[in-house]
């Protein structure tokens, strides 16, 4: 079992340590693919309904309008809109070194 341990940030309840992941997460604004950047989906923007309105969302905790903490399973990809974790587009992963 976890041993990590639980808090409330900002009414919701999360592990310890996620909050600066969603305030990192923020400066995370797009993707780049082929060396052309794509603004990131954020909460409540994607093709299917998650209850952005009605909750935070179910895996990340972010609120509607915040971008998702990467890996998060309900993040849409921007370029062929399935879910980002599992779509095949090859973005770039090291642009800043390029
Ligand atoms: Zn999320
Ligand atoms: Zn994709």
């Amino acid at each position: 079992m976890s041993q990590a341990k639980k808090i409330l940030y900002r009414g919701v309840p999360m592990i310890e340590g996620w909050p600066e992941k969603i305030m990192a997460a923020q400066e995370i604004v797009s993707l780049t693919l082929k060396g052309r950047a794509i603004p990131r989906i954020r909460y409540g923007d994607e093709h299917s309904g998650w209850g952005a309105n009605q909750h935070p969302c179910g895996d990340c905790a972010v609120f509607k309008g915040e971008l998702h903490v990467p890996s998060c399973d309900i993040e849409e990809c921007p370029s062929c809109g399935e879910q980002l974790i599992t779509c095949a587009c090859a973005f770039d992963e090291d642009a800043e070194d390029a």
